[in-house]
Formats: C-alpha cells, sequence, structure tokens
C-alpha cells in the first residue's frame, strides 16, 4: 500500500494521484518504490500488470477506461506500465485510441473533482495554464482565466456559447464554470498524453508483458483506412459542405442524412474526438446523446463491424444535394479532404465559371425532395 511517509511528500494526495495517473508526482511516487522493468515479472506485480492490460483493452474496445480507484497503488502504478505495452505495440492507432480514452477518463473526473486547489494546480503543473478561482463573489462562475488563454482554445469550438460576446469578461480574464473549463482543455490532456506515448523508449520487457502486447495487437482494430493523414485544420479552413452542416446544428435546424455523415466523417478524418463531435449534436431536433454517441462511434470504427468509414466523395455529395460548392476553392478536387484546391485562384476561377452551370445541372437533376429519414450510419461503406 501507499504509506502516508510515501505520500507526505507529494503535492498531491494518493486518491488524486490515482485519478490523474499522468502527473509528474505519480511517477515521482513509482521511483520511490524503486522499481524495475524486471520486477514486473513477479508475482507481486500481477495485479498491476492485469490492470494496466485491461485499461489498453478497454481503451481499444470501448474508447473509454474503468475508473474505479479503490486500489490506489495499483491504479497509479498501471499507467505507465499501460504507456509501455501502448508503446510496444508499435502501432499509431492503437496510441491514439488509449491517449482519447485515458483523456476521458481524466476529464470524467476532473468534472467532479470538489477541490478547486487540486484543479488549479493540475492545470498549471500539466499544461501551464494559470487559473484563478474566483472566491470573491459566488454568484460568478468558479473560475478565471485569462483572455488570450481563452480565445486560443475557444477557436476550435463552433457554437455560440463559446463566443467571446457570450461569456462573462473582467480586467482580461474569461470567466469559466467548471465543465467549460475542462471541456476546453480536453483536447490538450490527449495531445500531452500522446506526446509522452511519443517520447518513451521501451527496453526489452519481460516475456509476460511481451505475451500482453501480443494480446493487444491481437485486440487491436485494423488501422483507420483513410488514405489521408489526420492532420489538423482550424474550422475556418473546412470546406463549404462541411461548415454549412455545422452551421444548421448550431441553428437546431435539421441537418440531412449526408450532411451527418459527412460532418462526422470529415470531422473524426481531421482528428477530432467522437465525443467533441457527439458535442456539436444538442441543438438538433432528434437529438439523442445515446443514440449520436453510437452512430458517430460506428462511423470510427469503435462500434459494430469496426471499419472506419471514408468521407463521402464531392460527386456523392453532390447527388444528395450536400454541395456548397466554391468555384474557386474548390475547384477540381474530388473529397472534402482536399480543400482547398491547390490550384491558381485564376485558374481556378476561369474553369469554374466554365463548369459552374453544367455542375449545378447535374445536382439539381438528381435532387431528392424528401429528407432521408434512415438511419445515417447504415450508410454503404466508401
Ligand atoms: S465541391 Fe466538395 S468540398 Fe466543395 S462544397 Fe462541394 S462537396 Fe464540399
Amino acid at each position: 500500500m501507499i504509506s502516508n511517509d510515501a505520500t507526505q511528500n507529494l503535492q498531491f494526495g494518493s486518491d488524486d494521484l490515482a485519478k490523474y495517473t499522468f502527473l509528474p508526482q505519480a511517477g515521482d511516487f513509482i521511483r520511490s518504490q524503486g522499481i524495475s522493468i524486471s520486477d514486473l515479472a513477479s508475482n507481486d506485480y500481477q495485479k498491476v500488470v492485469k490492470r494496466a492490460e485491461q485499461r489498453v483493452l478497454e481503451a481499444i474496445k470501448d474508447a473509454k477506461i474503468s475508473q474505479d480507484i479503490s486500489d490506489r497503488e495499483i491504479e497509479i502504478m498501471s499507467f505507465p506500465v499501460a504507456l509501455m505495452l501502448v508503446k510496444s505495440t508499435n502501432l499509431e492507432h492503437v496510441m491514439s485510441r488509449f491517449a482519447l480514452a485515458e483523456a476521458i477518463r481524466v476529464e470524467q473526473f476532473l468534472k467532479r473533482e470538489r477541490n478547486c486547489k487540486i484543479i488549479e494546480e493540475l492545470f498549471k503543473t500539466s499544461l501551464g495554464l494559470e487559473l484563478e478561482h474566483n472566491y470573491q463573489n459566488p454568484s460568478l462562475p468558479d473560475f478565471k482565466i485569462p483572455l488570450e488563454e481563452y480565445l486560443r482554445r475557444a477557436s476550435e469550438f463552433h457554437k455560440n456559447e463559446w463566443k467571446l460576446v457570450n461569456r462573462l469578461v473582467g480586467e482580461g480574464k474569461v470567466f469559466l464554470i467548471q465543465d467549460d473549463l475542462i471541456r476546453l482543455i480536453r483536447e490538450e490532456i490527449r495531445i500531452m498524453i500522446m506526446a509522452r506515448l511519443k517520447e518513451i523508449k521501451v527496453s526489452k520487457l519481460p516475456e509476460n508483458l511481451q505475451e500482453v502486447v501480443k494480446e493487444i495487437i491481437r485486440a487491436a482494430p485494423p488501422p483507420p483506412q483513410s488514405p489521408y493523414a489526420i492532420i489538423h485544420i482550424a474550422p475556418e479552413n473546412y470546406p463549404p459542405c462541411v461548415r454549412k452542416a455545422l452551421d444548421m446544428l448550431d441553428k437546431g435546424e435539421n441537418v440531412p442524412h449526408y450532411g451527418r455523415f459527412l460532418m462526422a466523417t470529415y470531422l473524426l478524418s481531421v482528428g477530432k474526438s467522437v465525443d467533441d463531435i457527439v458535442a456539436l449534436f444538442p441543438k438538433a431536433p432528434d437529438f439523442k446523446q445515446n443514440v449520436t454517441r453510437y452512430q458517430v462511434e460506428h462511423l470510427a470504427g469503435l462500434k459494430g463491424g469496426r471499419t472506419r468509414y471514408r468521407v463521402p466523395s464531392c460527386n456523392t455529395l453532390q447527388t444528395h444535394q450536400f454541395c456548397f460548392m466554391d468555384p474557386i476553392k474548390c475547384y477540381q478536387i474530388t473529397s472534402p479532404l482536399q480543400y482547398p484546391s491547390r490550384k491558381s485562384p485564376e485558374l481556378a476561377k476561369a474553369s469554374a465559371d466554365k463548369n459552374s452551370k453544367s455542375t449545378r445541372a447535374k445536382s439539381s437533376s438528381t435532387h431528392t425532395k424528401e429528407r432521408s429519414k434512415r438511419d445515417w450510419t447504415k450508410t454503404r461503406r466508401r
């Protein structure tokens, strides 16, 4: 068990370290125990290895990790072991899934965290973000962050509530309730865990751990089929069709089947998480959190047949009347992932002028007047 002596010198208590296992203080605790990798072969550490394996398997199968911290020592120690296991698979998509699931686990603990000092310290230690707790006025949100820190993060969000004009600002700080604060930095936690995975070097594992790595590789879903590397794209650079779907959702309008399918597959392809995408839907007239989550997870290849769906082509979107072509930037592209076209604007404009009439005619001839009411995940795989 973790002794009082062992935790006395730590900034965080053992409960905190079991919840926030990525903290450097959790690493300090493990180092203080003097455990080496070869020790993990002994029976004394089998529970640690088992929990590490469970963390990884839960992450790759369910995109979440259980939150039982009743055995704090095992919870703390299993995190770096899980990192080693994941790194040893040498599979990029397994690393991504693990980082996302660990970030979601942290997020869930943070949302329930009642100790503001822990939150402040955790943000400072891990993310270099100086938070202030609003002790003076209980009628205002609990936290304040510097304006520039807010703007840097909120630019990734589309919903009106994140626009600065809809936020309470005072003396260069933006007030935030706890849930919004956590939401704002979720992606950073994922990136931080991913960076940790990239930087660790794993020496030869004992035989029992090598067996676990093989088991994880067997259980891992196939890598994403998209031929496009995951790239991060600012929302203002999304193609017009994706921006249209996002605008419609934001206004509470019913986005047709292909608009939803496009939006989810596109955002997954540019590195957004399932949670990020589900969070865009609450204003949809038919929104049901569990159904939406299942559908997005299905498209991401985390549910059902475990096949990741591709972004529909521009042709398909034109056929289904969900193309809002920019004649210059969409010039000669065949997939929204190629937006914007790299052709010179002059050349693009000349050709687009010539072709725009025939493209519009083609789109309108195939227009279906009724919006599709079928389950939008049943779309044929492309
Ligand atoms: S041309 Fe392609 S990327 Fe451009 S709006 Fe149409 S479907 Fe979207």
